[in-house]
């Protein structure tokens, strides 16, 4: 993304530019999001290592450079913990043999020869057709996305009333490196990754969304919001945290 027109301001002897989207302090660049309804700034490490900073309107740019800097030894500790998680992700290969996730669980992988479906899973097994392992990534993520929307379709069910959410409709599909997202308009999305990890941890992924309808950032009364439908949320969090990444190999 293109910095310029540059605007240079001063900050503790470090050069802050600025292009109005964008902040670069100290070599790092950050998107900056406005929003009315928000009352601080925070920024956010993506898992992907992009940055960004949400404000509220009006916060001058040189309030947000001080911030950066106060917290720069927190942004490079949490962009090297991302870097780390990231090379832990393990590479899938589609041979007999392999584990596939599904709910937290392993399942091994079995090529057979006569099946009518692309894949299924039997007797714990996942059992993929010889003549569509050429094809097999496509072939598990679209199994991943049925079960996923079926899933979440239930727990959705089950929850958004209780949490006095409207929901219009629940998505599954590739979000990138996030596991869910809620739009104003009450769509639910969750990423078909979103499936393989543990009941208990999509449960969270699920009420994390759902709480967003009525708060859209992660304020305090967000958490206050997940903490009234899910007490041990921090729990399930940090395991999110710690080994969501783990789904990611495929
Ligand atoms: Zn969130």
């Amino acid at each position: 993304m293109p910095l310029l027109p540059l605007s240079p301001v001063r900050t503790g002897g470090k050069l802050a530019r600025s292009s109005g989207d964008t902040l670069e302090i100290d070599g790092l660049i950050f998107e900056v999001h406005r929003s009315d309804r928000r009352k601080t700034l925070q920024i956010t490490v993506e898992r992907s290592g992009e940055l960004s900073i949400t404000a509220p309107t009006g916060v001058p740019e040189w309030d947000l450079a001080s911030f950066v800097e106060e917290k720069l030894l927190w942004i490079h500790t949490k962009i090297e913990e991302k870097a780390r998680l990231q090379k832990r992700a393990p590479i899938k290969e589609f041979v007999n043999g392999e584990g596939f996730l599904y709910l937290g669980k392993s399942h091994r992988l079995r090529l057979v020869e006569n099946q009518l479906v692309d894949l299924c899973l039997k007797n714990g097994r996942f059992c993929l057709r010889a003549s569509s392992a050429h094809r097999a990534r496509d072939v598990f993520i679209a199994w991943y996305t049925r079960r996923a929307l079926k899933w979440f379709s239930q727990q959705v069910a089950e929850h958004a009333n209780r949490m006095g959410v409207q929901v219009s409709e629940v998505k599954v599909q590739d979000l990138g490196f996030r596991w869910g997202s809620f739009s104003a308009d009450g769509r639910v999305s969750f990423h078909w990754k979103a499936i393989l990890l543990p009941p208990r941890i999509a449960q969270y992924v699920m009420i994390h969304e759902l709480a967003h309808a009525h708060h859209p950032d992660h304020s305090a009364s967000f958490w206050t919001k997940v903490e009234q439908h899910l007490p041990d949320w921090r729990t399930r969090k940090s395991w999110l945290a710690e080994n969501g990444v783990q789904v990611e190999g495929l």
